[in-house]
Parts: C-alpha cells; sequence; structure tokens
C-alpha cells in the first residue's frame, strides 16, 4: 500500500479544508447604539439608527405602542 512520503505543511491542511468551507454571501455588522445585527449602508431595523442619527423613527412608534398598551391596562 503507498504511503505518503512526507506529512502535508500546515498550509497545505488548511488551504484544502478551507476549499469546502461555506462562506457567506452577506456581510453583517452589528449596531452601534443597539448592537444588533444590520446590513452595511443600512438602517437599523431595531432602533432605526444609520450613522449616529435616528434616520426611521422606530423608537418612537415603539414607545407609542407601549403607551397605548399602558392605557388599555
Ligand atoms: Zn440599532
Amino acid at each position: 500500500m503507498a504511503v505518503p512520503k512526507k506529512r502535508p505543511s500546515h498550509a497545505r491542511t488548511y488551504r484544502r479544508k478551507r476549499a469546502n468551507e461555506k462562506r457567506s454571501l452577506v456581510t453583517i455588522g452589528v449596531c452601534p447604539t443597539c448592537e444588533s445585527p444590520v446590513l452595511p449602508h443600512h438602517a437599523c431595523p431595531s432602533c432605526g439608527y444609520y450613522k449616529g442619527q435616528e434616520v426611521i423613527p422606530v423608537l418612537a412608534e415603539k414607545e407609542k405602542e407601549k403607551k397605548k398598551k399602558e392605557k388599555r391596562a
């Protein structure tokens, strides 16, 4: 039976391993204000912030909903 003459180098081994590895097509960042996952160059869907400014009034709407719920209870 054939026996390998030398053991494969680390580079060769990891290159082979990485060839079958699946890489994610989309890079996902982290929101600096609420630390939830965000797409790059997009406003955060959970807090509505982009580049340190509130672009979408998400938090205000959530507070309104909370107040409505409090009034009902
Ligand atoms: Zn956010």
